[in-house]
């Protein structure tokens, strides 16, 4: 993109000339821009439920008004959207908190297996819900590494949830710990912790995309799944404060393995 200048322009004394000054204002316009982009999404996602809500009340009142079945049918609806309401709130200010103590590294050491196990036993419901078997490995025994227990937690219950959502009915969801003495991504000692899938992948061009804020790949299925679209950027998030690091990798028709690289040093 062309580059943004702001310049001032300072005469001299002598009237024989003046001074340009230029000042690259590139970065504080494309802060800006992102900005406003940010808070269109979120009106945009919250007006959704909000206007559907506002529909079924009006219905309620009117035609519905009678007809006991139509009117439990419409209160589930509302119900569920106001739900969805509630988790784009809530996930708003995960989002704005982990912002906030992004430069705070945690220093206190915590047992990452325990985490783990923690978000897994959270999930058992929705897996057995969805038929899918969900598998942990190597976390058994402790797993120390330098972090904040809630936040790691949000991880492993983001990447697991949308593992067990998108795996696919019938799906194989296995976590795995293992404990590396170097890793390129982390030149050091830590963990990696990888949540695999089999279910439909992801296509290559998504990648890149996948932890932008609102980004979804299938727009109608994400939110049929409940899904706010932020659940990466605040994995994102959580695993720069931690200097953690997340790749993801996968085979459309097969599946796909997000793993995690967490410091232990
Ligand atoms: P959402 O609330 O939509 O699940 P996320 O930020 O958690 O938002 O994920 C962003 C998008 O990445 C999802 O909408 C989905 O398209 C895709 N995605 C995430 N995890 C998986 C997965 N395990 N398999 C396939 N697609 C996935």
């Amino acid at each position: 993109r062309d580059r943004m200048f702001d310049v001032t322009i300072t005469p001299l004394e002598d009237s024989r000339g003046a001074i340009l000054a230029f000042n690259d204002v590139t970065a504080l316009e494309e802060a800006g821009e992102m900005r406003s982009e940010f808070v269109a999404n979120v009106s945009h996602e919250l007006r959704t439920p909000l206007t559907a809500i506002s529909g079924f009340i009006e219905t309620l009142r009117g035609p519905a008004r009678e007809d006991a079945a139509a009117r439990d049918h419409f209160l589930e609806i509302m119900e569920s959207e106001a739900r969805r309401m509630h988790r784009l709130v809530d996930d708003l200010l995960s989002l704005a908190k982990v912002e906030d103590t992004e430069r705070m590294r945690p220093t206190e050491k915590q047992d990452i297996a325990d985490l783990v196990r923690h978000a897994a036993d959270n999930l058992s419901g929705l897996a057995a819900e969805r038929d899918v078997s969900l598998t942990l490995e190597g976390c058994d025994a402790p797993a120390l590494a330098p972090a904040d227990p809630d936040q790691i937690t949000q991880v492993f219950t983001n990447l697991i949830e949308n593992a067990i959502k998108y795996g696919g009915k019938d799906g194989k969801v296995t976590v795995t710990l293992t404990r590396v003495e170097r890793d390129p991504r982390l030149r050091g000692p830590g963990l990696i912790i990888a949540v695999s899938d089999t279910g439909e992948g992801i296509d290559e061009r998504h990648l890149g995309r996948l932890t932008e804020r609102f980004y979804r790949v299938d727009d109608h299925r994400s939110r049929g799944m409940g899904g706010t679209g932020l659940g990466l950027a605040i994995v994102k998030h959580i695993l720069n404060r931690h200097r953690g690091r997340l790749r993801i990798e996968s085979t459309p028709g097969q599946g796909s393995r997000f793993s995690v690289a967490l410091p232990t040093g």
